[in-house]
């Protein structure tokens, strides 16, 4: 069965033609999921009824299962979804002022094994397809519509877990459907995808044509300490990681946010911020600071109140262009595969 929340539009019209229909089948089938959020074929009155019996036969409409619900004080909502293997992942929603932003999951655990990540600690078990994120936002969507409110998903972030460019065309998909005018139409400049540095991705994000944004977790301003905390420096160094950005912000025009988690004594001290402002300054990237958030996996603990912000200052006085990332549902399991790994421990 095709599930065609994983559709990209020009992938449904070939497949439409080759099915005997017009292309316009595909956009009266994206009016029918994404507009009149249709659940079943039968639904589609404007489809011929020979035609539906075969989208009935030969493709669906299928979302994960929510296994667990974890709701924060601050409206912060975590999924833990269970997709058709019974594998699970997290999924994120983020309640801001300017609107309501999904952290997706791209991949069934992470081949990255950043040491002080908990998504990385069982490795990749598989690639997630378009529709297993698309099917992340709907769950979401679906939630917010039960509120009542009017609302619905604005932003996302593919920041959960998983690598998104070691899972490039499928990501590329779901951005594609996200975007769509008749798909959730939601803003490329409202989308967000998160790397580790993998250059071959970022070669080819920049020729996308598209008008999303890129953020680079970058989390130490040095080699050695950038190989200590993310494996993949050695394969992709600084000296090669940099100018790959400053090629990708030459062709799309976009500014890359670069990531830095803030780790006690590891990567907050004075030397660090120098040496950050060094590489960052003059470039139009600019950094989003982000306390780490602790796991008891190892033996990394947050930067205090007063360290993270004299970091931002030094950064700030150096010229470098800084926020403080804001914190949602620190009384859930809202951190990066926390929730994930905790499921999957209990049932060993
Ligand atoms: N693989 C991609 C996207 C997923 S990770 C990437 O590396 O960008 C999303 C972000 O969460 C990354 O910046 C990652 O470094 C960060 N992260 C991982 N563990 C964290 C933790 N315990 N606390 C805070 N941020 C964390």
């Amino acid at each position: 069965m095709i599930n065609l929340y994983g559709m990209e539009m020009n992938k449904l019209q070939k497949l439409m033609v080759e099915e005997g229909q017009k292309p316009y089948r595909a956009i009266q089938l994206y009016t029918w999921i994404y507009e009149k959020k249709a659940q079943n074929f039968d639904e589609m009155s404007d489809i011929s009824l020979k035609f539906r019996e075969v989208l009935k036969e030969k493709y669906c409409l299928e979302l994960p299962k929510i296994f667990l619900k974890q709701e924060s004080k601050d409206g912060t909502v975590k999924l833990l979804v269970e997709l058709n293997d019974g594998k699970k992942v997290e999924c994120v929603l983020m309640r801001y002022s300017y609107g309501n932003a999904v952290c997706v999951s791209s991949q069934v655990g992470c081949n990255m094994g950043c040491s002080f990540c908990s998504s990385g600690l069982l490795g990749k078990q598989r690639n997630l397809l378009p529709e297993e994120m698309m099917g992340q936002v709907l769950l979401i969507n679906k939630l917010l519509k039960e509120e009542g409110k009017g609302e619905r998903v604005t932003h996302i972030v593919v920041m959960g877990t998983g690598e998104p460019f070691d899972n490039y065309d499928n990501v590329m998909d779901f951005i594609r459907i996200l975007n769509h005018p008749k798909g959730l139409a939601i803003g490329a400049r409202h989308i967000t995808v998160s790397t580790c540095g993998i250059i071959e991705g970022i070669h080819k994000y920049a020729r996308e044509g598209l008008q999303t944004n890129l953020a680079i977790s970058l989390h130490a301003p040095n080699n050695e300490l950038r190989n200590k905390l993310m494996k993949i420096n050695k394969a992709y160094p600084l000296e090669v990681l940099l100018p790959a950005v400053k090629e990708y912000e030459t062709i799309s025009g976009r500014r890359v946010t670069y990531e830095y988690l803030l780790i006690d004594h590891v990567n907050d001290t004075e030397e660090c911020a120098k040496e950050l402002i060094k590489l960052i300054k003059g470039t139009m990237g600019y950094v989003n600071l982000i306390p780490y958030n602790e796991t008891d996996k190892n033996d990394y603990h947050r930067s205090s109140g007063n360290r993270v912000h004299a970091f931002l200052d030094y950064l700030t006085k150096g010229g470098v262009t800084a926020t403080i990332r804001k914190e949602f549902g620190s009384d859930i399991d809202a951190a990066c595969g926390q929730l994930r790994a905790k499921v999957e421990d209990n049932g060993k």
